[in-house]
């Protein structure tokens, strides 16, 4: 960063892939940064670790049956620990600079709106509670006077090419897509693939989540519909773009012609760094673009058929409602049942669409009525799973 001003950062999700990243780029400017708190699920080991290195004031564990291993494992060093829902909204609510929201899933959504309440800088990695309450969300921004910055490494890219100052200039986004790790493999044979073959993405280290997400393209679905909540476009102004090198993270393409691209290796410390540093730049170790031994960039059209769960999440988002809500629920119940391997890859968009048509697609009128909405998505796609067998 140009500025030496320690900023204080706050990272929900710490012990994930974006959570390391985060904190891999604060150990790298000491300097820079304070941690107030950290938090996790159930990886307590590693979640007492990371708060004996960075020291924040808190560390919190999701699930209320680990805490005494946390408070066991923190003792003696003068850190808080606490457990559950309650404190994981308390945590994200403490006074910092810049709150890194990186749990994965609906769980994200509390969380990462107590921060927004507080009217503090959130660099936003959980999609998914854009695609479950998008609209109530930035509702809550604007009302709280918080900033929403981008550090999904596509809309990231788009945030930083976007002309917010003349956004009626703006003609279409274009999301790339690396297409996943199945690609070129024939949609005859997705039902034989097993999660080990789903989460090795061929470009980015992530999450299993994200990953299957990724393998599915239902993750190109779902940033479809976080882009329109956070960009100022019309739904049927953003494109998707297959582009198997990863090397452009996305474009904004404007009326005179003009398109304007961002580009990097794919390292999520690139985007997470242009959110922790915003509006400045901080060094990182992301390893350099070189074009001339890249050699080529590619590009095809994505194919709608073949990955069915993009189209289904386009179709969410163009019926509104609770729809998306209800798309995120099911799939995040049916990526779980395929990574412990109850129901094959080609299930994942049949327990999707299954669930779409038998639940309300009512719009949301609040948050807790968002929570109502996943729960009882949840409970139809487990009982199509359960059919299934
Ligand atoms: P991971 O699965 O690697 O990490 C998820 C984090 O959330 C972990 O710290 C986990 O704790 C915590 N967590 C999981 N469930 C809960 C819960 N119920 N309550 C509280 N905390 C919970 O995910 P990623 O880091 O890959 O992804 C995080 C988010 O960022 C996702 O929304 C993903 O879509 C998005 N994203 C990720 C990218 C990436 O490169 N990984 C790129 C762009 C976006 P524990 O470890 O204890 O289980």
């Amino acid at each position: 960063m140009t500025q030496n001003a320690t900023k204080t950062i706050t990272v929900l999700g710490a012990t994930g892939s974006v959570g390391l990243s985060t904190l891999d780029l604060v150990r790298r400017a000491p300097e820079e940064f304070r941690v107030v708190a950290l938090t996790a699920n159930s990886r307590v080991q590693e979640l007492a670790a990371l708060a004996k290195e960075f020291r924040p004031a808190v560390a919190v564990i999701g699930r209320q049956d680990k805490y005494p291993e946390l408070k066991d494992a923190l003792a003696g060093t003068g850190i808080e620990c606490a457990a559950g829902d309650e404190a994981l909204a308390c945590a994200a609510a403490m006074t910092a600079d810049i709150v890194m929201a990186a749990i994965v899933g609906a769980a994200g959504l509390a969380p990462t709106l107590a921060a927004v309440r507080t009217g503090t800088t959130v660099a936003l990695a959980n999609k998914e509670c854009l695609v479950c309450a998008g609209d109530l969300m930035m509702q809550e921004v604007s009302k709280h006077g918080a900033r929403l910055l981008p550090v999904d490494s596509e809309h990231n890219a788009i945030f930083q090419v976007f002309d917010v100052n003349h956004t009626n200039t703006v003609k279409r986004l274009v999301l790339t897509a690396s297409g996943g790790p199945f690609l070129r493999r024939n949609s005859a044979t997705f039902s034989t693939i097993k999660p080990s073959e789903a989460v090795a993405h061929p470009n980015w280290d992530m999450g299993a989540k994200i990953s299957v997400d990724s393998a599915t393209m239902m993750n190109k679905g779902l940033e479809v519909i976080e882009a329109f909540h956070l960009f100022p476009v019309e739904k049927d102004q953003i494109d998707i773009l297959i582009h198997p090198q990863s090397v452009i993270h996305s474009m904004v393409e404007y009326i005179d012609g003009s398109t304007l691209a961002q580009l990097g290796s794919p390292d999520m410390r690139v985007p997470i760094a242009s959110c922790l540093a915003w509006p400045d730049r901080m060094q990182t170790p992301a390893r350099r673009l070189d074009l001339a031994a890249i050699g080529s960039l590619t590009f095809e059209r994505p194919d709608y058929e073949k990955f069915k769960c993009m189209a289904l999440a386009k179709a969410a988002l163009n019926i509104g409602g609770a729809a998306p809500a209800v798309l995120n629920a099911a799939n995040e119940v049916a990526v779980a049942a395929f990574l412990s391997e109850q129901i094959a890859f080609t299930d994942i968009p049949e327990i999707v669409e299954q669930t779409l048509h038998k639940c309300d697609m009512k719009e949301p009128h609040s948050l807790p009525n968002v929570i109502e909405i996943d729960v009882e998505a949840r409970r139809v796609a487990v009982s199509q799973i359960a059919q299934l067998k």
